[in-house]
């Protein structure tokens, strides 16, 4: 028996869902709602946001739900998520949310996208290769954390297409669809068990979570 399968814990009761962006909040609820959990956002318990200064994916959502669970004594869960884009030597990456500035705007973040993709003169789909990544964390109060990561490959076109989603959803055509993430519903995004095998990075992360904390099973 791998022992590292002892290291999981059941999720149960109040959890923080550490995160201050409204977009994942809602798809953070509407993943983790069937699972019976109560979820209180760190938003709504006005705690402040740490600075993300890990130097991974991994590391920046070890440091959001570490620091609303030692706030708040409750088990936490965190996402920190990025587009990298393979031209562009996985830019934005670390970068993703800064790079739509100070008013959070996705327009300018997408136009920013398409602009350094024509700098280095990647105009044809097999140059506009990218993949979304989630990494999920889930801190207890004892100081107990858990990772699970999830990716989603696909190219990023020009002009974006559809308005649903959130951030670069409408640049991002997923491999095997004719749709962007901009053109689809949240089921649809995430195409979660049982519609589904996980579409989203973020739904891949959350079924390895979903194993590992709620006991659920997939097959
Ligand atoms: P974080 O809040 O530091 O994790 O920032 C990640 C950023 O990546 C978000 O603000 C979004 O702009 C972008 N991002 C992450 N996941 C998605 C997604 O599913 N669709 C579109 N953009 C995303």
């Amino acid at each position: 028996m791998d022992e590292d399968r002892h290291a999981h814990r059941r999720l149960i009761g109040k959890v923080v869902i550490a995160t201050h962006n409204p977009g994942k909040l809602i798809e953070m609820r509407g993943l983790m709602e069937p699972y019976g959990v109560e979820l209180v956002s760190a938003g709504d318990l006005g705690l402040p946001e740490p600075e993300e200064t890990g130097l991974t994916f991994e590391e920046n959502a070890r440091i959001k739900a570490r620091a609303a669970c030692e706030a708040t004594g409750l088990p936490a869960f965190a996402d920190d998520s990025g587009l990298c884009v393979e031209a562009l030597g996985g830019a934005p990456g670390l970068f993703t949310a800064r790079w739509a500035g100070p008013d959070r705007d996705w327009g300018h973040a997408m136009a920013r996208v398409e602009e350094e993709l024509r700098k280095v003169d990647a105009l044809d789909s097999a140059q506009r290769r990218a993949y979304f990544i989630s990494a999920l964390c889930v801190a207890w109060p004892d100081g107990h954390v858990e990772d699970f990561e999830g990716v989603v490959s696909g190219e990023m076109i020009w002009p974006p297409r559809g308005d649903s989603g959130h951030g670069y959803d409408p640049m991002f055509l997923p491999d095997g669809s004719s749709r962007t993430f901009g053109e689809m519903t949240g089921e649809e995004k995430h195409a979660m068990p049982p519609l589904g095998r996980g579409g989203s990075h973020r739904a891949r992360a959350f079924i390895k979570l979903a194993e590992a904390c709620f006991g659920a099973r997939f097959d």
